[in-house]
């Protein structure tokens, strides 16, 4: 037995006294972990490149907030890599290249091993490449074997396949949008993983696909029909050899085959997944001319002349299109643009990505006045930039300069320049750069819904249908080639539903 074997058995059979979660542990399993989660627009102009990836691997991922619930297992997780990004375009095919080789590298180290659990989102797309992950499955498959047990869990809005299904064993997505159920759900994919290794289980995997595909704005869980959609679920995971019940909606903005909005259930009794599968489907079949968004939507001038008009504050104005957090590319100025237009007066618009702006402002330092370009520079082709005169009033001090962001004052409206692409979603992100959000008249930030922490906040909430790698205007998306006919794109599609279990379900 080898010293890192031995202290690995020992680690494990520690936290089992501790923490005895799984009472019936015998003999250690020996768990990896790692996983990649981008979400790509395929209507995106940019790449999503090594240094859009934040990469956790050894110490970092095993302290990670993250991940620290791993610890409460009675197996010791053995980390890999895992690599997450903003969503935006699709990923460099070599930059995609590099981080597979690092994880199965690092699973080859690490054999042989009885479990995986991989933490994904599952929209990603790789230049030149489709269904990404079913890649990436079949890549770690061939190197683990088939007796490994392959768990992932997902985000509401990623994109199953054939080739997805066939090399996982287990599949949990989240269950809420906007997403508060992270933890609860990469613990559900831990927890039936840990469950079918102790019992020796090789689980059934079904998945019964769902033609619908809609933005997240429309399919939120806040509201119906996600609202009560969503809500069942909990009841349907409790009915007797059900392991998870996952109801996807899918990522809209990827044209490619698989996207779909789908039910994926895990468990060990297959007459009752199928059964469960078929009636979500057909629930969310009938449900689909059903879904709409849940605030106030216009053209930006339309929203701009709202939010101006209000008598109460503050109005929040999401500019959907070039939303970051929905793959959206976060430098676009239209808004700015219609804002500087209609004389606004007292807002802050966070943020815009531009970093020759934000370094020109920290070249010139607080207090200057210089003539600044705003906007489209990750994306020239996407808009165009907003030339004013501005007045640094804040820098944030950080060591990274990818990580500076600059606040600048052009004509009454407080704009942040962000060197990379980022979201401003929690009151933490105005408040670090001085910046109160209730004391504006409005506030304008590249979203869709709204955050927890914004929508209370919101008094009106506005969403702008505006343009951008994630137009909400679905029936008129450009190069709209490869998906397979579904609502809206089809609007009288008939559709049965249909299950299909993953080849890897007992027979
Ligand atoms: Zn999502």
């Amino acid at each position: 037995m080898t010293l890192q074997r031995r202290h690995f058995l020992q680690t494990a059979l520690a936290s089992t006294f501790a923490l005895p979660r799984i009472t019936n542990a015998i003999v250690p399993k020996r768990i990896a972990f790692g996983g990649i989660g981008i979400e790509c627009s395929t209507y995106s102009r940019i790449r999503a490149k090594d240094e859009d990836f934040t990469i956790l691997r050894g110490a970092p991922l095993v302290q990670s907030e993250r991940f620290a619930f791993l610890k409460s297992y009675p197996y010791q997780f053995l980390p890999t890599v895992v690599a997450t990004a903003v969503p935006g375009g699709p990923v460099a095919g070599d930059t995609y290249r590099r981080i597979k080789s690092e994880f199965l590298k690092r699973i080859e180290d690490l054999l042989p091993l009885d479990g995986l659990y991989l933490p994904m989102h599952g929209a990603m797309f790789v230049d030149g490449m489709e269904n990404a992950e079913g890649d990436w499955y079949s890549s770690v498959r061939k190197l683990v074997g088939a007796k490994c047990l392959l768990s992932a869990s997902y985000d509401l809005h990623g994109n199953i396949s054939r080739r997805v299904i066939d090399n996982l064993d287990m599949l949990s997505a989240f269950r809420t949008a906007p997403h508060i159920d992270r933890e609860e759900t990469l613990r559900r994919a831990c927890d039936m993983l840990i469950h079918c290794l102790d019992n020796a289980i090789q689980p059934s995997l079904i998945w019964a696909p769902i033609p619908v595909l809609m933005p997240g704005e429309r399919s939120s869980t806040e509201w119906d029909p996600g609202k009560r959609l969503w809500a069942q679920l909990p009841a349907l995971n409790a009915q007797p050899g059900v392991l998870d019940v996952s109801l996807l909606v899918g990522y809209v903005w990827a044209d490619e085959p698989r996207s779909t909005a789908s039910a994926v259930l895990t468990g060990t009794v297959p007459t009752t997944l199928r059964k469960t599968a078929l009636s979500l489907a057909q629930q969310y079949w009938d449900a689909r001319k059903d879904f709409q968004f849940g605030t106030k939507t216009g053209s930006v001038g339309q929203c701009v002349r709202w939010a101006i008009a209000a008598q109460t504050q503050p109005a929040i104005l999401a500019d959907s299109g070039d939303n970051p957090t929905g793959g959206g590319t976060g430098d676009r100025a239209e808004v700015l643009e219609e804002l500087l237009r209609q004389q606004a007066r007292n807002v802050v618009f966070a943020g815009i990505a531009d970093r020759p702006a934000t370094e020109a402002c920290y070249r010139a330092g607080v207090g200057a006045m210089l003539p600044i370009s705003i906007g489209a520079t990750l994306d020239p082709l996407g808009g165009k930039p907003v030339k004013a005169s501005a007045k640094v009033v804040f820098l944030l001090k950080v060591d990274q300069p990818l990580e500076h962001q600059a606040v600048v004052e052009v004509e009454g409206i407080k704009v942040v320049v962000t060197a990379r692409r980022r979201p401003f979603h929690d009151i933490a992100d105005f408040t670090s750069l001085n910046l109160q959000p209730k004391n504006f008249k409005i506030i304008v930030v590249k979203s869709g819904y709204l955050s927890p922490e914004l929508k209370p906040l919101a008094n009106p909430s506005l969403m702008a249908l505006s343009d951008g790698a994630i137009n909400q205007d679905l029936e008129h998306l450009p190069k709209n080639r490869l998906r397979k006919p579904s609502y809206p794109f089809v609007p009288d599609l008939k559709f049965e539903p249909y299950a299909v279990p993953s080849a890897r379900s007992p027979r």
